[in-house]
């Protein structure tokens, strides 16, 4: 295998700064050093972490003064400092264009959006790990760009048929070695305003995707703002809309796919879209139709006896439960019931946000942890009441009958009787197991 130097890198000027040493951060800083940037020409800063060689960006500029800024995507741009030194000639760059800077071979996807970013790549990478051997997911999701660029470098793998790269508009901001070959914007809404002076100004960032695509670029019909917006920008060619409803996709039956929920199956029409544009096998279909979920978000864990159980541990907002118990809803069997399992531990939740599920007949409510006489008062939903997860389990499992699904989508947050949301998920899923074999 030739191992190719990155120009790019040889020709940034030192002094280089990583700012911010997060994973990101850590990972600059490895591709750097595989390069062979001397240790002597790299400085880290970080506001917080006491190890960086600087904590003061002020100190760092004027005393070390780097020659180029390698800025973690948690830090931001507009930053008064990173403005002056932009100003005054340094260089700024980001861990992914120094990553895409080692790139030979790859082929590229990259997907942004205000919500459905880690589902869309997630389910491209299901798609693709039924047929490719080397393809490499991740970017803001997961493992680093850079990190795989180094592990290139350093001969650990090969390089990568196909790329898929989750890209927050903060990575978008900075990203001048970015090529892609398809990408797709899954939603826009107004998401992160902290860190842009209006709503345009965010989803202009976002919108920046389509000059980093060489081909097609697929949007979400069902994307919130995204279709006005498109609209507003006028027709170009390389964008195409996608529906679910579209009937060149009927034909995939995507309704099919375990990933439950309408907002899904927007994601598949996306997903579906782009292995067809990358011209991916029918396999690559029925990988993503097969994707259980994110851990924890929706995750389908398929039937038992008939029963289906789903793991939805994440959910600690009304918004998310309404979608999942919707979701879980419609794609009931016929005369099945959903059990959901409500409770946790209170944050003051507009539980009373829950009541509307009321007009469902066949959903019984199942309360448990701390919060479970505030939740089920303020939702006004009749239900059994269980003093912690793992009684309401032993009664959910021992009431659901072929045709049902339990599905845990608690609203409250875990901290009552877990770590975390995934350590609640995993006592769920646990339990489930348990019960299946006893
Ligand atoms: P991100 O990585 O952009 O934060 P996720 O894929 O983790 O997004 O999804 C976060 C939540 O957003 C999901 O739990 C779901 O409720 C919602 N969501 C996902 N995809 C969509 C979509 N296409 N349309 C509307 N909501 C969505």
């Amino acid at each position: 295998m030739i191992v190719q130097m990155s120009e790019y890198i040889k020709n940034l000027k030192t002094p280089i700064a990583i700012v911010g040493m997060g994973k990101s951060g850590e990972a600059a800083l490895r591709l750097l050093r595989v390069h062979g940037v001397s240790p002597d020409a790299l400085l880290t800063f970080d506001g917080k972490l006491p190890s960086a060689n600087f904590n003061d960006a002020e100190i760092m500029m004027t005393t070390a003064q780097p020659k180029t800024l390698v800025v973690s995507p948690g830090v931001p741009l507009a930053s008064e400092w990173i403005q002056k030194a932009r100003k005054n000639g340094v260089t700024i760059t980001s861990e992914l264009s120094l990553a895409c800077s080692c790139l030979t071979s790859e082929r590229l996807i990259g997907v942004t959006g205000s919500v459905g970013k880690s589902t869309t790549v997630s389910l491209l990478g299901a798609g693709l790990a039924t047929f490719s051997k080397s393809a490499f997911v991740g970017g803001n999701l997961g493992f680093p760009f850079a990190g795989y660029a180094a592990d290139i470098h350093e001969k650990l793998c090969a390089p990568a048929d196909w790329v898929v790269l989750e890209l927050s508009s903060y990575q978008l901001e900075n990203c001048e070695n970015l090529n892609l070959d398809f990408s797709a914007i899954t939603y826009l809404t107004s998401n992160h305003l902290e860190r842009y002076d209006n709503l345009e100004h965010y989803y202009e960032t976002k919108w920046k995707i389509l000059e980093k695509t060489k081909h097609k670029i697929f949007l979400n019909s069902e994307g919130g703002d995204l279709i006005e917006y498109s609209k507003n920008k006028g027709h170009q060619e390389q964008v195409q809309v996608v529906a679910k409803t579209d009937p060149q996709l009927q034909k995939l039956q995507l309704e099919n796919a375990l990933l439950i929920g309408q907002h899904n199956q927007d994601n598949l029409a996306l997903t579906s879209w782009l292995a067809i544009a990358a011209g991916w096998p029918q396999s690559a279909i029925e990988g993503m139709k097969n994707f259980k979920g994110l851990a924890h978000r929706l995750e389908n864990m398929g039937e038992q006896n008939g029963v289906r159980f789903i793991n939805d541990s994440k959910a600690t907002a009304m918004d998310s439960v309404l979608i999942a118990a919707t979701a879980a809803h419609d794609t009931l069997a016929a005369n099945g019931k959903l059990l959901l399992l409500l409770g946790g531990k209170d944050k003051n939740l507009p539980w009373q946000e829950l009541h509307i599920l009321n007009k469902f007949q066949n959903i019984e409510f199942i309360f448990f942890g701390e919060c479970r006489a505030i939740a089920q008062q303020k939702s006004a939903l009749s239900g059994k009441s269980f003093a912690n997860l793992k009684d309401a389990l032993n009664y959910s499992f021992n009431e659901a009958k072929k045709g049902d699904t339990v599905l845990l989508s608690p609203g409250g947050t875990s901290l009552d009787e877990f770590k975390s949301f995934e350590d609640r998920g995993n006592f769920f899923k646990k339990s489930v197991e348990e019960f299946i074999q006893s």
